[in-house]
């Protein structure tokens, strides 16, 4: 299966601004009506916006994106498939469905990444420093592996089909796997990159992670061969993470992002924690890697808030006969790498928390 170039694109210097819009057709009409009647200036902001914006160029293609891009600006992909930069040979239906799938999982990405005020620019905006994404299935006996570099992230669409996904999740012995979770992972090989690397955070990403620099090929072949060490689950998220230090950021990485989501989620919807009877062991401002963070205490909510939460709905998950819904063991040492990940982060949105 070749792999085909998704779009010829202009050479594009600002990022652009998407939100997510539902696509139906009484609101095209509506606005349209309006367009030709109110005068912009006339009309509430919020709808002023709207006016402004039109569907993204993807939103009639498998991928289905319903956000939209700013009618001034030449292109007509959104933030989120701006980053493609090659997608499946869609004459192919189950590739059809594969990327519909992936492109889900990215704009979940993507919006998140949007929300915490990370960089997000493609690489055609910033060929150094942007991010793009490679959709490819395999050809032949040739497989695509899924990872990171300089900013690429390749992605194996296979990972869409449920039988595939859950035939690698058995036999690498993972308790999760995701779409998400895949791109989650990968990006935050990306932010390493790009907040880490040449920082202030190196040294105590070294002493807190360990030392990157260690021989990466021969950490994950030593991985393979023999598994992780025993005791992994005392100082890391997975057992993958225990490879290496790079892999034990991105798995970090991409847990934070899971609770961020999934919290954000459970209190978008009234949700909370607090009156919730469990018997949790709570974290507290020592097990965080900066006890003494002026933000430390709202960290330490944060954390007991997602953990409570998960206790319950792993026993609603239970009680559908269904696997865990957060199937994760959270150590002391594994809480304190979570906050030094939301530090970095707080550090490149100039603190704000
Ligand atoms: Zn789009
Ligand atoms: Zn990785």
């Amino acid at each position: 299966m070749q792999p085909r170039r998704s779009h010829e694109r202009p050479q594009r210097s600002a990022v652009g601004v998407a939100t997510v819009a539902l696509a139906v057709p009484w609101l095209d009409d509506a606005i349209t009506e309006l367009k030709a009647s109110v005068p912009i200036a006339e009309v509430a902001p919020a709808l002023a916006w709207l006016l402004t914006h039109s569907h993204c160029a993807n939103l009639d293609t498998p991928a289905g994106c319903n956000w939209l891009v700013d009618a001034a600006e030449a292109d007509t992909f959104c933030i989120a498939c701006r980053l493609n930069r090659t997608i499946p040979n869609l004459d192919d239906d189950d590739n059809k469905r594969y990327w519909s799938l992936v492109e889900i999982a990215k704009r979940r990405l993507v919006a998140q990444l949007l929300s915490l005020d990370l960089p997000v620019a493609s690489k055609d905006a910033d060929p150094e420093r942007g991010l793009a994404f490679d959709f490819l299935r395999k050809d032949g006996d040739k497989p695509v592996m899924t990872g990171h570099a300089n900013g690429v992230i390749t992605v194996n669409v296979e990972e869409a089909d449920d039988v595939v996904r859950e035939k690698s999740r058995n036999a690498m012995h993972e308790p999760y796997r995701t779409l998400v979770g895949h791109l989650r992972h990968e990006v935050g090989h990306y932010y390493w990159d790009r907040l880490v690397a040449d920082s202030r955070w190196l040294a105590p990403f070294r002493e807190l992670f360990g030392d990157e620099r260690a021989d990466y090929a021969a950490a994950l072949k030593r991985n393979y061969d023999e598994g992780p060490p025993a005791d992994w689950v005392d100082r890391h998220i997975s057992a993958y993470a225990a490879s290496h230090p790079w892999e034990d950021w991105a798995e970090t990485w991409a847990h934070y992002l899971h609770i961020v989501d999934g919290l954000d989620t459970a209190l978008g919807f009234g949700l909370s924690a607090i009156d919730l009877d469990t018997t949790v062991e709570r974290f507290a401002r020592e097990d965080l890697y900066a006890p003494d963070d002026s933000q430390a205490g709202g960290f330490v909510f944060f954390l007991n808030a997602w953990f409570e939460l998960a206790y319950v709905l792993n026993e609603l998950s239970r009680s559908m006969g269904q696997p865990d819904f957060y199937p994760f063991v959270v150590s002391r040492t594994v809480a304190s790498k979570l906050h030094f990940v939301h530090l970095v982060i707080r550090d490149a949105r100039g603190g704000a928390s």
